[in-house]
């Protein structure tokens, strides 16, 4: 089974994916995770990398899809994967699928989490002082301004995703706004159902 999950920065994709990771045997991907570790190694790709991400902008699609490519061909991947924070754009999302098809796969669900753009910002800033306060390392992306720029940059290119799944009726909205548990069952709610008509 193949899941994506949609929102925009900080609506909780990570979280819940973590939870599905544990309860369904999926692997999580994050590509922004991929990136930081790339960042962290001092790759080339990471090098290029860190500009882009410390803007707010995405990175280029050839560089996602080929790292995703042969991330998703690798062993702890073959149960199928929960897609956090890819895809992003329209031809990551028709990369993604042909990937799949070429496997004899599919993705069987795509879970948007819808919420307000303005709590998001109240949301990590206070994420953001309670990791200050624990002496914890903050993400160098992770600040009010680079956030709306993030945001700007989820509803110009990342958005029309949206319909684009909508219009194939493998769109489920839920509420992510919720408390966490809430999203979770709203998120387990919508994956029996694809588990059924799988
Ligand atoms: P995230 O951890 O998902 O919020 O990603 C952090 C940053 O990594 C994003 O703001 C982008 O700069 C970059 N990034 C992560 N995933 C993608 C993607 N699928 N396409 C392009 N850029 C990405």
């Amino acid at each position: 089974m193949n899941i994506i999950l949609l929102g925009p920065p900080g609506a909780g994709k990570g979280t819940q994916a973590k939870k599905l990771e544990d309860k369904y045997g999926l692997k999580q991907l994050s590509t922004g995770d991929m990136l930081r570790a790339e960042i962290a190694a001092g790759t080339d790709l990471g090098v290029q990398a860190k500009q882009i991400i410390d803007r707010g902008d995405l990175v280029s699609d050839d560089i996602i899809i080929g790292m995703i490519s042969s991330r998703t061909e690798q062993d702890d991947c073959q149960n199928g994967v929960i897609f956090d924070g890819f895809p992003r754009t329209v031809a990551q999302a028709e990369a993604l699928e042909n990937m799949l098809s070429d496997k004899g796969q599919r993705i069987d669900a795509v879970i948007e989490l819808k919420v307000d753009e303005e709590a998001l910002v109240g949301r990590l800033e206070n994420r953001i002082a309670e990791m200050k306060a624990a002496g914890q390392e903050v993400r160098s992306d992770d600040n009010a301004e680079t956030l709306r720029h993030r945001l700007a940059t989820f509803r110009e290119q990342t958005a029309p995703i949206i319909p684009f799944f909508a219009d194939k009726d493998m769109l489920r909205t839920v509420d992510g706004m919720q408390a966490i548990d809430a999203v979770e069952a709203a998120i387990d709610a919508v994956i029996d159902e694809a588990k059924t008509v799988s």
